[in-house]
């Protein structure tokens, strides 16, 4: 049990990948009085039902699974001085930056914090989102809450499973439940193309003689206590699906997995500044939201697919949270940075000039061969790009040296000529 100090220079609301970085970042800057509060009983979030390899290739430089990866955080923060409350849940967090925790063993407690760093992850979307007819029989679950029955609590949820949506949870828990002998029928798709990675579709699908159906949803379920059949059906360009080509399949297990939404509110309750097209707050270069002081990193920003990339966004916030928190002045911004052409969302929102930035961007469809342009400054030639992969972009000083305005359009256009590819 942590008995919480009153005052911390910086408290971090979630204590997943994103905010052990944002410790690790915080700690690195020169905050000594640091609190990472999580409502689960263990520090890791996501990442400890993720048992499979695949994490860490960028930022330790090789592959782990995702509780090594966890594990990996933790050592780091023994080597430091830390406050740590799990089992503990943050019911509020005020505009004068004090949050208010809650926890079986400590009651409620108020802690100001000298900064706010914002790291609680993402929720699965459930059945209910895309509101599939039919009966409510058991059996039907988010593919992250069969992982965590699978993984972490040794239970198998079924043995003949449909999967609806080819995110890469429903991807991985494909293979997973294949490895358990459990019958995967299939992975159905609304999309006419696959939403996860394009390495996940091989490994997990292909390796397993798993079919995936693109363009097909699930219309119709089956079952009075347990769930007994599904209904899938090609849809048309305008999603609706072809009833009259309905098929029917048995099974006791139904996994959606649809996306995943930020975790945001107590970010809608502290009334930061949302994008509408991320789900999470609008952020500057320095990962700080509307408010002063509160700053936001990981899943609870924008869906990653790369857990690397989380840990380098929350090591930057957590750094500059530390700054903020010890007094440090930080650099303004002075370019907005605008979605054009096939761009559907960008974080950070605005970038200095004279500052070297990391920018993450998602495109709304597939291309195969494709210029990303940053306004008339610089242009890169990229391979390809699909939704589900996000596409970073370095932007350094000198790409703006020439550049007087205020605000950059980042497009991705087809690229017509022959030549290199860069990525
Ligand atoms: C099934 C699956 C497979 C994946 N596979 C890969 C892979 O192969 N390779 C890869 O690189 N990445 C993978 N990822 C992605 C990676 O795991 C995530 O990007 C990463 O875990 C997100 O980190 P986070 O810290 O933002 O969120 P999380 O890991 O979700 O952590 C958020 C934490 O905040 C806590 N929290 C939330 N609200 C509160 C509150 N109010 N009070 C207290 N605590 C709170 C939660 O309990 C949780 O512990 C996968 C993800 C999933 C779900």
């Amino acid at each position: 049990m942590t008995r919480l100090a009153i005052r911390y220079d910086v408290v971090i609301v979630g204590g997943g990948p994103g905010g052990m970085s944002a410790a690790i970042g915080a700690l690195e800057a020169g905050a000594d009085r640091v609190l990472i509060v999580d409502r689960e009983i263990e520090l890791g979030g996501i990442l400890n039902q993720c048992i499979h390899n695949g994490f860490g290739l960028h930022h330790f430089g090789e592959e782990l699974t995702g509780p090594e990866y966890a594990s990996r955080l933790i050592e780091e923060l023994l080597d430091h001085r830390i406050d740590v409350a799990t089992d503990s849940y943050v019911l509020d967090v005020d505009a004068d930056r004090t949050l208010t925790v809650a926890s079986p063993s400590t009651g409620i407690t108020r802690v100001q914090a000298g900064a706010v760093v914002l790291a609680m992850g993402a929720r699965e979307r459930t059945r209910g989102a895309i509101r599939i007819p039919g009966s409510r029989p058991s059996g039907i679950m988010t593919a992250g809450l069969a992982q965590k029955f699978v993984n972490q609590l040794g239970y198998l949820p079924g043995r003949r499973a449909v999967i609806l949506g080819s995110g890469d949870i429903g991807l991985i828990m494909a293979r997973r439940l294949a490895l358990e002998d459990v019958e995967v029928h299939g992975v159905y798709e609304l999309m006419p193309h696959a939403n996860g990675l394009t390495r996940n579709i091989v490994q997990c699908l292909h390796d397993f003689d798993i079919p995936l159906h693109l363009s097909t949803t699930v219309v119709g379920i089956e079952g009075s206590r347990r769930l007994e059949r599904v209904a899938v059906a090609p849809v048309d360009e305008n999603f609706e699906p072809d009833l009259a080509r309905a098929t029917e399949i048995e099974c006791d297990t139904l996994l959606v997995s649809i996306g995943l939404i930020p975790e945001n509110e107590l970010s809608a309750k502290l009334g930061l500044r949302m994008d509408p097209t991320t789900g999470g707050p609008v952020v500057s270069s320095t990962m700080e939201t509307s408010r002063d002081g509160v700053f936001a990193a990981g899943n609870v920003v924008h869906i990653h697919d790369l857990v690397d990339f989380v840990s380098q966004e929350a090591l930057l916030a957590g750094r500059c949270a530390g700054e903020f928190a010890t007094g440090r002045s930080r650099p303004a911004d002075n370019i907005r940075l605008l979605a054009g052409a096939n761009v559907a969302s960008i974080v950070p929102h605005t970038i200095s000039s004279d500052r070297e930035h990391v920018v993450y961007l998602r495109v709304r469809r597939s291309m195969e061969k494709s210029w990303l342009r940053l306004g008339e400054v610089y242009e890169k030639r990229l391979r390809y790009v699909v939704p589900a992969e996000m596409v970073s972009l370095k932007v350094r000083p000198r790409f703006l040296e020439n550049f007087h305005g205020d605000a950059l359009k980042i497009d991705i256009v087809p690229r017509e000529e022959p030549g290199g590819d860069d990525e």
